[in-house]
């Protein structure tokens, strides 16, 4: 079983309308496969495909303090130690509270004790590609990387389960925590870039991750022709640093369309340009499988 995962040094590029691509040509060559979203904090890889939920997990990431009222002596310890001023009339406010657990270890009176907060949700839907995992964090959670960390666990479950071949990762964008979660172990990372000063910037920060964790990188330059020159340079930047340009896809409305239709564009209109591009660089890229 191999594991690949699609990422972008930044938003916007177009990274899960070619996940979204690679998924319906990976079953068309009778790939058996899992596809995870890794984008928690925005999640729209199940945006592109009809899904039936059959699971959902709460994902618990953080705590919160609680106060027992009954063995509360009210010494106001806690407050006094509280840096996020989170404890009022001896009742812990649940926004507030980071969870640092200080006020459990100060209390006297055992009065306060830690609970599990539900930060997120971990959701596996059934789709006509296979089966897809995803997650979605809670505002202001901040664990993103240890769900990621379930999301794929879970997918590996499921693919080791089913004997399946792939698990085809829908990273979030940048190179945060949740894209490193992301990466670590993977086979493969094809990177998606756009022909800006930004997108080759992005790619360079992106390049630096990816080669830290071993992983063979690849490069998609997406909406090339918008451009030109800017995509030269990419371009010259990747012979240079020894990475394999996947393919360029051009800039076309029909991605547009596909994603209003909330269709892979492959599936909208196989005959785009965008579509071309993206079935030739299928092709490339299974063959790096
Ligand atoms: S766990 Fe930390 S932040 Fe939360 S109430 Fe206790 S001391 Fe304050
Ligand atoms: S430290 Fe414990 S006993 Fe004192 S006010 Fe806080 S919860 Fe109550």
């Amino acid at each position: 079983m191999k594991e690949v995962a699609i990422v972008s040094g930044k938003g916007g590029t177009g990274k899960t309308s070619v996940t979204g691509s690679f998924i319906v040509l990976a079953r068309e060559d009778k790939l058996d496969i899992v596809f995870a979203d890794c984008d928690v904090d925005a999640p729209n890889l199940h945006l592109l495909f009809k899904s039936e939920l059959m699971d959902r997990e709460e994902y618990h990431g953080s705590r919160s303090a609680e106060i027992k009222e009954e063995e509360c002596i009210e010494c106001d310890i806690c407050v006094d130690n509280c840096r996020f001023g989170a404890i009022e009339d001896y009742k812990v406010d649940p926004i507030l509270c980071e969870g640092c657990g200080v006020c459990n270890l100060v209390c006297p009176s055992d009065a306060v004790w830690m609970r599990d907060r539900i930060s997120g949700y971990i959701f596996t839907s059934k789709t006509d590609y296979g089966p897809m995992v995803h997650g979605l964090l809670r505002a202001g959670e901040e664990s993103s990387g240890k769900i990621v960390a379930e999301i794929r666990s879970k997918s590996r479950t499921i693919a080791e389960r089913d004997d399946r071949d792939l698990i085809m990762i829908d990273a979030a964008a940048g190179i945060g925590c949740q894209v490193i979660a992301s990466l670590s172990g993977v086979n493969i990372a094809l990177i998606v870039t756009e022909p800006t000063k930004s997108g080759l910037h992005d790619l360079e920060r992106i390049i630096g991750l990816v080669k830290h964790f071993e992983i063979t990188p690849l490069v998609c330059i997406n909406k090339y022709d918008l451009n030109e020159d800017m995509a030269e340079e990419i371009e010259d930047y990747c012979e240079k640093n020894e990475l394999g340009i996947l393919k360029k896809i051009p800039f076309d409305r029909s991605v547009e369309g596909a994603i209003n239709a909330g269709i892979p564009v492959v599936k909208h209109d196989e005959n785009c340009g965008a579509s071309k591009a993206l079935i030739e660089m299928w092709g490339e890229f299974s063959e790096y499988l």
